[in-house]
């Protein structure tokens, strides 16, 4: 198995090569040449298998470079019950009517993330030791919230790296801003920036692509790799869950081997649902894809007209890790539904990043149209749907999986289609209690911790350990810094 650069088709490099870059030296994305193809026999082998099995065969598939005890080590240290709350790791629950939940944040961190998160250290530390012989890996995130906790997470104390986080001052969560102020390890540090989400992001990139910085780190034995959705490590494992839930769904007799399902997704960096296209076209009986944004809504508009426009307001969310204006994973789609149009992305990339849009041709338009729909919802409808779900289904959700449920309704109202579907839940409720209690009604206490207390209350679910016990531990990461200030702050953290 290879993997082609998006802006270059004839880049060609072997996974462990792919996940150690990151990204392409000319920008583009690393994407598989081919998918591996999964028919109905082949999904049935793994129908009752667990979680572990059914990843370490489809990564199997993809990763041509890693011996199987590789992979083995890989997987069963990311996915165990020290790790996650739930022996089925992704946790599958029916909603109401045709619709379930598929909730993904039984992991360390509460979010969704840690689904690739805790395996991508591993991918990346075996890929290391083979495409960057003794090389330290220095890892540098922009999170909106949920990517930096759970990065920081799985890199703690991983011997050869060194991880440095920017998250947007004012644009996380309390809770989130308090997993990572706190977070322990001796290889990492947290830094909060004056600005919002892109910024981070572009700071991230521009210090990336530093020619000075990239010789410096040369010098002294170190490169540079990312644990963003742009690193095929964090999307592949992603592909894992729509394997396994569809496996899931079959064994638990929802439905029958060969029915097709709905996903629906609340999309902020497009890597979720991309990996869902992906199983799609690798044989999963996947229908619609559809694709929930909140009041950042450029997704909803791309896939209904066909013109990427960031060119608009940026809104600060209830839903902080969906407050994205510039979905990188978009390439990869886009790449698959040109037949690998290198030139062409290049080009819509381009002018991405001179004049903030690009328009597609009618064909991939219409690729769109066949397997995507989009809608977005604000904060008041988040709300609303929040205390919806809570009086009819007794189901707590936290706010980005509220924005997939308001969706999912509105697609349904809209089309008529009765499929069953699975709504992609990505939060625990406790990350975002403030927003999630005001929206049940009720008057939020000021203190974090009390806020937790009162949703457990009322919800009854478990407080997970790692929130319960964020209240005892020590600050460790304070201030911020203006985004001039970001690659200082890595050369501070290397010792540079
Ligand atoms: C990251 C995140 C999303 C968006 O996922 P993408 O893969 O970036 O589209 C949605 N919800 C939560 C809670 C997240 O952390």
């Amino acid at each position: 198995m290879f993997y082609n650069s998006t802006r270059q088709k004839t880049v060609s490099v072997t996974a462990t090569e792919a996940i150690t870059r990151g990204i392409s030296a000319e920008g583009g994305l690393f994407v598989p040449t081919k998918l591996p193809q999964w028919d109905a026999t082949a999904l049935q082998t793994l129908v009752d298998a667990d979680y572990q099995t059914r990843a370490i065969a489809v990564l199997t598939q993809f990763l041509g470079d890693f011996t199987a005890a590789e992979i083995d080590h890989c997987v069963v240290n990311a996915y165990n019950d020290k790790k996650f709350a739930t022996a089925d790791i992704a946790q599958l629950k029916h909603l109401h009517d045709q619709n379930y939940m598929l909730e993904l944040w039984h992991g360390p961190t509460c979010a969704f993330k840690d689904m690739a998160l805790q395996i991508l250290p591993y991918l990346l530390t075996t890929s290391a030791k083979k495409a960057a012989a003794g090389k330290k890996m220095v890892i540098l995130v922009a999170t909106s919230g949920d990517t930096g906790k759970a990065a920081l997470e799985g890199f703690k104390d991983v011997e050869d790296t060194q991880m440095l986080v920017f998250y947007p001052e004012d644009g996380v969560s309390n809770m989130q801003k308090r997993q990572m102020v706190t977070q322990e390890g001796s290889n990492v540090g947290v830094c909060a920036i004056k600005g919002n989400f892109d910024d981070a992001q572009s700071g991230v990139k521009q210090i990336f692509t530093d020619p000075a910085m990239l010789k410096t780190l040369a010098d002294n034995g170190m490169m540079f790799s990312s644990a963003n959705s742009i690193n095929w490590g964090r999307l592949l494992p992603q592909i894992v869950y729509y394997i396994s839930t569809y496996c899931e769904m079959v064994k638990t007799g929802a439905i029958t081997m060969g029915e097709v399902l709905n996903v629906v997704v609340p999309t902020g960096n497009f890597g979720n649902i991309l990996a869902a296209y992906y199983a799609k076209q690798m044989g999963v009986p996947l229908g619609k894809l559809i694709c929930a944004s909140n009041q950042n809504n450029v997704l909803t508009d791309f896939i209904r007209t066909g013109t990427y426009d960031r060119n608009r307001p940026f809104f600060t969310t209830t839903s902080p890790s969906m407050d994205i204006l510039i979905s990188s994973n978009l390439e990869r789609l886009l790449y698959d539904l040109t037949d690998c149009d290198d030139e062409k992305i290049a080009d819509w990339f381009t002018k991405l990043s001179d004049h903030g849009s690009y328009t597609v041709d009618d064909a991939v338009k219409g690729k769109m149209a066949e397997h995507f729909y989009a809608d977005c919802c604000d904060d008041q409808e988040t709300a609303a749907t929040i205390k919806a779900i809570f009086d009819r289904d007794g189901y707590t959700c936290d706010t980005h999986t509220a924005v997939a449920v308001q969706v999912c309704e509105s697609y349904q109202k809209a089309t008529g289609d009765t499929r069953k579907t699975i709504i992609v839940s990505t939060a625990s409720p406790y990350k975002f209690a403030d927003s999630v209690l005001s929206a049940l009604g009720q008057t939020l206490p000021a203190d974090d911790y009390e806020q937790v207390a009162l949703l457990h209350d009322i919800s009854g679910l478990a407080v997970p350990t790692e929130l319960a016990t964020l209240k005892d531990k020590p600050v460790r990461f304070t201030g911020s810094i203006d985004n001039k200030e970001m690659k200082q702050a890595v050369e501070d953290l290397l010792g540079l």
